[in-house]
């Protein structure tokens, strides 16, 4: 089969303050910010995106801020982490970037060939970074403010917390591409078939778990690449015929999406690679300036008073 998803394109968390969100992962971990609009369902907050220089799917973190919103569970049902791929010789660095800026961090520790460090973000949204073979081939962002050898390249991959194997294991490998390549303990892997960045998906099997509650914190659902809307469309036939409860198609403006809940109860996204992130501003442009759909360049004005101002970590403001 040619049409199915291939590999992570972005994955989509709730957090707390946006400033607070900006300055971690843009000013901390360096992701560039690449997006900056609004939550198309919720216009009056923001929906910010992060990624590498170009905004490449299988680089894409995004935020729905929900200020005031209560903190989520974590537990069965849900991503229980979200890991970046850094080169090997590079989590000495991270380890003494993330303690010296009060970050809670463990020690490095081995999962499978790879060597990871598991941290949180600033609302507790769980964040790993994996050094492995092949990473470094990965391209950095050649102008971001750390050294580019130790620069984050893309997500390495999520993890799900799952009662049961079974279901997953079946959607990921009948419908959505993917092999189940090893396991270690309760932690079942499945690789996309790009074998690349963004490519894995661990099943962590915890039986007696009970379910999370997604919020400030969580993340709020995992998107996979599909090349094109005619895939897509072939691809939400199938599954709709297999008695997947599947979306119809939403336009997000960078990307289109179809929506179902995976058995375990992880929601999941299939996401178009078209039009992408440069399809409103240049490469160099990215996330400059507040980006909206046509139909909300109207509420423009209100929309600018009433979201709240947002600051680089570097000093330069955020201009809209
Ligand atoms: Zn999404």
């Amino acid at each position: 089969m040619t049409h199915t998803p291939n590999g992570i394109h972005h994955v989509t968390a709730i957090a707390g303050s946006t400033q607070k969100n900006l300055e971690f992962y843009t000013g901390l971990l360096v992701l560039r910010l690449v997006k900056r609009t609004v939550n198309v369902d919720d216009p009056g907050t923001y929906h910010l995106y992060y990624g590498d220089e170009a905004g490449h799917p299988g680089t894409i973190m995004t935020f729905f801020p929900w200020s005031g919103a209560p903190r989520g569970s974590l537990g069965a049902g849900q991503t229980g982490a979200t890991a970046f791929s850094v080169p090997q010789g590079s989590l000495g660095f991270w380890h003494e970037r993330l303690r010296a800026a009060g970050v809670p961090v463990e020690d490095p520790k081995a999962r499978f060939d790879d060597e990871i460090l598991a941290f949180a973000d600033p609302d507790g949204l769980r964040l790993e970074l994996v050094a492995h073979d092949g990473a470094a081939d990965l391209e950095p962002w050649q102008d971001g403010p750390i050294p580019s050898q130790n620069a984050i390249r893309a997500f390495h991959g999520v993890t799900l917390i799952e009662r049961s194997l079974e279901g997953t294991a079946d959607l990921l490998t009948r419908r959505m591409g993917f092999d189940e390549i090893g396991s270690e303990g309760a932690r079942h892997r499945f690789q996309a078939s790009n074998g690349g960045p963004a490519s894995r998906v661990d099943v962590l099997v915890m039986p007696n778990e009970g379910f999370g509650q997604v919020a400030v914190g969580s993340v709020h659902h995992v998107a996979f690449r599909i090349a094109d809307d005619e895939q897509q469309n072939r691809w939400r036939d199938e599954a709709l015929a297999d008695g997947l409860q599947v979306t119809g198609v939403r336009d997000r403006n960078y990307f289109r999406s179809i929506y179902f809940r995976e058995p375990g109860g992880v929601l999941f996204e299939i996401a178009t690679d078209p039009p992408g992130f440069t399809t409103d501003e240049s490469v160099s442009d990215l996330g400059s300036s507040l980006k909206l759909p046509g139909w909300l360049e109207p509420k423009r004005q209100e929309l600018e008073r009433t979201l709240p101002p947002l600051t680089l970590p570097v000093g330069e403001p955020v201009t809209s």
